[in-house]
């Protein structure tokens, strides 16, 4: 999801990074000769449902029984404010996703305030007790922080990564793994002392806020969500924090500039193959808006249809 997209239009380099990337992205199925158009019906394919925007809510079982028609199996909601998802009561919605053959296997929620200081804090930990209850009776194996609070110095960072844990045992405490989902801001570096955090190849000093949340959050209370594309945006390669952080990023947003494989700057094939050398079983589908008049569920399918001919998916 995109929260920061001002900032983001702010970096106007990044406009430049489909160009760079576009060169190492060969066709996808090249290696593989061949692609059956029949689709794998027996594929695993996560959706984050914003990815569907408010059409969604002009029909919630409707639009869910085309999710599941289009290949999906399992979702990944958003929305979740007062035992709400998008202001559909959350038992309410899971009945719908099961009556559509959908399982609700995570759910993206931000607490109220992203400056994270000892003032905040109490309001922050009031806001996961009760959010991590309301997914304890919704079942979710996952649940996932998508927003980036402020982080402006190693030391701001450090304290967001102590909220972190702190967020991670109240949700452990309700039986549900916590973790965190980056967009191309935590590529960004701080520095000790600093007083704003800076974006870019050519800045040299600091450390990466990314790379700071990995080291400074307990394994045992926070996991990672990585989005291969806003890391990409971010001027990484996914691939090799995944082979970083193997133990830490358990679940993956896929996700393009519009829909899967049309951009041609993601590698999906090699972050498939290095995902599954990771042992990693979930991943969600992500879409911005549609550029290009689209519906958010043509886009969507459009997505679906891409991973279920792609040989590399299994
Ligand atoms: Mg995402």
């Amino acid at each position: 999801m995109m929260t920061n997209r001002r900032d983001f239009l702010k970096s106007a380099s990044l406009l430049t990074l489909g160009g760079l990337f576009a060169g190492k992205a060969t066709s996808v199925y090249a290696s593989n000769g061949s692609v059956s158009p029949v689709a794998n019906a027996s594929k695993t394919i996560g959706l984050q449902i914003y990815s569907l925007s408010k059409e969604l809510y002009e029909d919630v079982p409707g639009g869910l029984k085309k999710v599941k028609a289009m290949g999906y199996t399992n979702l990944e909601l958003a929305g979740y404010k007062e035992g709400k998802i998008g202001g559909v009561d959350m038992m309410e919605f899971k009945k719908m996703a099961e009556d559509a053959g959908l399982k609700i296997t995570s759910s993206h929620v931000n607490p109220p305030t992203r400056d994270y200081t000892k003032e905040s804090l109490p309001q922050i930990q009031e806001y996961w007790k009760r959010t991590a209850d309301d997914h304890a009776k919704l079942g979710v194996k996952y649940l996932i922080q998508p927003g980036q609070p402020t982080t402006r110095s190693v030391e701001e960072t450090k304290f967001v990564c102590e909220v972190f844990n702190e967020a991670g045992k109240i949700v452990k405490a309700a039986g549900i793994p916590f973790g965190y989902h980056n967009h191309e801001m935590e590529f960004a570096k701080v520095t000790p002392g600093g007083t704003e955090s800076k974006f870019g190849r050519r800045v040299r000093e600091g450390e990466l806020i990314y790379e700071l949340f990995l080291k400074n959050t307990d394994p045992s209370l926070v996991f990672f969500e990585m989005d291969v594309y806003w890391a990409v945006m971010g001027q990484q390669d996914p691939i090799q924090w995944l082979k970083n952080y193997k133990d830490r990023i358990k679940v993956l947003h896929i996700k393009d500039r519009a829909v899967l494989g049309d951009s041609g700057m993601m590698n999906f094939e090699k972050i498939f193959a290095q995902a599954a050398a990771n042992g990693i079983k979930d991943y969600f589908v992500e879409l911005e808006r549609m550029p290009d008049g689209r519906t958010q569920f043509e886009g969507v399918k459009g997505c679906a249809d891409y991973l279920l001919k792609a040989p590399f998916v299994k």
